[in-house]
């Protein structure tokens, strides 16, 4: 295909979906058109692999997940299809720069941080890898809040996104359900079986929206299906017809507040009843949806476990469990037992914390006020999996197995005993969760725990972010660690070549100035690209001790001020991170931070030496940016606590030089590049684990 073929869909769409010529049509519109030709071609391409999947009879996989922070698709999409410069020359030639139109894209923020990020690059990496997956999420109106900095202190705004992200979105009004929420459930006998009816409920439709995830040469595409809730049967036409207008829109916007924005919390939970509504939403809706096409493509749902994987994302989806019985009993009539290998068999689960305040506890009364039948099977699968325990002579239930304990629904406990295969993230984490989190019920399951360390998408982190560093790889050892990305292990032929490693400074550099220049563009601030660039970019979080990266920067800061000669590399420390609205210590770090950038910006004595700067809204185009940028990498998380960490693989992949806690995957990160290439620090895991134990809480206290 031509550059003028896709010019040629361009000025079509316009003039379809717009009514505009290139003459007439915003910049807006040309970049809704463009998105709307590119997400048709992926339409197309799902549509051809659907058939080869049905043809082979694939399993498929299924991923559950309160979150996906996808980030910008235009550019994305354009890399993977390999379309960029045909797209580029078809923009020109109607008078358009298309890194121009990339700006009209909002960042999506679907998600909080690295849980999300990880979902996100899972869906690119299995369309790339062939297999037929779809992520099922929320359709959040309003994703995670965008950040601005007022008087150093963080104000959250609303994040509006819908309304350039909606271009991606097909509406697929034929496949919504409804989800059931409150009232009681009712027994009566038919045909000499208990029968189960949840009556006075609150009905919320379901409806779902997908947008086309591309892989790498656009050959496979995952599906991205996010549910949005409305009242079911939109209002009371009685109701309204008396008059009664309020009562009748306010079931409406009741059922609307469920996909209406995203909780802000990461590595924390909130026992809010929204929060809860949010996940047995998304849980029943997909479940729905999963099981409808199962019955279409293979009639048995018997045969569920050979055919679908679902997998749950943390425990914010944990309510699959229960629904997965529900639906299979109420709706399928299988007994339990039944009901109960399919359900383990087909539910997989990934734990992404051993944080105590991260682990979700649901008190009974609001599940059971909310949930009535489902949570009649949880007490139930409890009530069954204690008696099995008491039952095979090793002392009985152990207070930390548990799914119902001090009046409250513990999800991990649910979680691991309703999954055939339960894994942590890093190889330190998947053991702390063995030996630690789950002990107990690890002695029950052994062969249900594995490890899967995380990873990400080196085409968006390393092609896609920084393209004069992905050019220069290309010419030293060829393009194809762009589908492999151990073939990067080529490159080590050139750690002595002068030439090799000249230009990758330069490229560097390059990039330290584009930010450098991004940054005045936006704030006017001028930043030094010969200084270092020293960067933690995360979310805010005691456990990742930003403070203690602070107060290093403040006792250069007091080193400087006292000897303002002294010999001293000049550095850039970069921060950029989001804290929860209502975590009162993680908003006072960020004041701190942005009370330190104005100091160092002020002071004429240390300036040139030592800059503090604080990025606002720190978000995955952001990312983008400045990692390309960024010389030393700072992970230096309490050695037991981060259960992977993600940025630590992006900035590496960059060249940034990691500064680290022997924690999560930078273990793996320092086996593989050796003490020489890191500047690891600080207590192990254990010996952390070790003064805790040592020290005499009270003392705390
Ligand atoms: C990768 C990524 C994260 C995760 O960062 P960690 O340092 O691993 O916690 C968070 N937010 C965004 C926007 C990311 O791209």
């Amino acid at each position: 295909m031509t550059y003028e073929y896709y010019r040629q869909l361009i000025i079509e769409k316009l003039s379809g979906s717009f009514a505009a010529s290139p003459s007439t049509a915003s910049k807006e519109q040309v970049y809704k058109a463009t998105c709307l030709v590119l997400r048709d071609i992926l339409i197309a391409q799902k549509q051809r692999n659907n058939m080869e999947i049905e043809k082979k009879g694939l399993k498929r996989v299924y991923y559950l997940c309160m979150e996906f922070l996808v980030g910008r698709s235009l550019k994305n999409n354009l890399f993977n299809l390999g379309l960029t410069d045909d797209f580029d020359k078809a923009l020109a030639s109607i008078g358009i720069d298309l890194d121009e139109l990339y700006d009209y894209e909002a960042d999506p923020g679907l998600g909080n941080g690295g849980l999300g990020r990880l979902a996100a690059c899972f869906m690119d990496s299995l369309a790339t890898l062939g297999y037929p997956a779809m992520g099922f999420s929320i359709r959040y109106d309003y994703g995670l809040f965008r950040q601005k900095i007022v008087e150093n202190m963080q104000v959250e705004l609303p994040d509006l996104w819908l309304p350039s992200g909606e271009v991606w979105m097909l509406p697929r009004s034929d496949k919504n359900f409804k989800v059931l929420l409150g009232g009681y459930v009712e027994t009566h006998m038919e045909n000499g079986k208990l029968r189960f009816e949840q009556k006075g409920a609150e009905v919320v439709e379901a409806m779902p929206y997908d947008v086309m995830i591309s892989g790498a040469d656009g050959k496979g595409v995952s599906v991205l299906r996010l549910w949005k809730a409305s009242a079911y049967r939109s209002f009371d036409m009685q109701k309204f017809s008396r008059g009664d207008y309020f009562t009748a829109m306010r079931a409406d916007s009741e059922a609307e507040l469920i996909s209406k924005v995203l909780y802000p919390s990461d590595d924390h939970y909130e026992g809010k009843q929204l929060r809860l509504s949010q996940q047995y939403f998304l849980v029943s809706a997909s479940l729905q949806s999963i099981i409808k096409d199962h019955i279409k493509w293979y009639g048995d749902l018997k045969l569920l476990p050979q055919k679908a994987a679902i997998h749950i994302n943390d425990t914010h989806p944990a309510l699959a469990i229960p629904e997965l019985m529900r639906l299979l009993m109420d709706e399928h009539g299988f007994g339990w037992d039944d009901a109960w290998d399919i359900t383990v068999n087909t539910i997989a689960y990934t734990n992404h914390t051993v944080l105590s305040e991260a682990l979700e506890k649901w008190d009974i009364e609001l599940v059971q006020s909310r949930l009535p039948r489902i949570y009649m099977i949880i007490s139930e699968i409890d009530r069954r999996f204690t008696a099995q325990m008491n039952a095979c002579g090793k002392g009985g239930i152990l207070p930390s197995s548990a799914i119902l304990w001090d009046r409250q629904v513990r999800m991990a406990n649910l979680s691991v005993i309703g999954s055939h295969s339960i894994n942590g993230v890093s190889e330190l984490h998947s053991n702390i969760i063995k030996n630690n989190v789950f002990k107990d019920l690890y002695s029950v399951f052994p062969d249900r725990f594995t490890n899967v360390t995380n990873g990400i998408a080196h085409r968006r982190w390393l092609c896609q972010a920084n393209p004069e560093l992905a050019a220069f790889i290309n010419e030293l050892i060829g393009d194809g660690y762009k589908l492999d990305a151990s073939e990067l292990d080529k490159l080590e032929k050139f750690t002595s070549d002068k030439t090799a490693l000249k230009r990758l400074g330069e490229i560097k550099l390059d990039n330290k100035k584009a930010f450098a220049q991004f940054i005045k563009k936006e704030t006017g601030e001028e930043i030094d690209p010969y200084s270092r660039f020293d960067v933690q970019i995360k979310r805010l979080h005691e456990y990742k001790r930003q403070l203690m990266n602070v107060l290093k920067i403040i006792s250069y800061y007091l080193e400087l001020k006292d000897d303002p000669n002294k010999s001293f590399t000049p550095q850039t420390f970069i921060f950029g991170a989001k804290a929860a609205g209502g975590y009162a210590h993680a908003k006072r770090v960020i004041m701190l931070i942005n009370c330190l950038a104005k100091e160092t910006a002020r002071d004429a004595a240390i300036r040139d030496k030592l800059r503090v700067l604080f990025v606002e809204n720190y978000n995955v185009t952001l990312a983008e940016r400045l990692i390309p940028a960024s010389e030393v990498s700072e992970q230096i998380s309490l050695a037991g606590k981060e259960a992977s960490g993600t940025s630590n693989m992006k900035l590496m992949m960059n060249g940034a030089i990691t500064l680290g806690t022997v924690d999560g995957a930078n273990v793996e990160i320092l086996e593989r590049v050796g003490r020489e290439n890191m500047f690891a620090f600080g207590l192990t895991a254990s010996e952390a684990q070790r003064v805790w134990n040592e020290v005499d809480a009270s003392a705390l206290y």
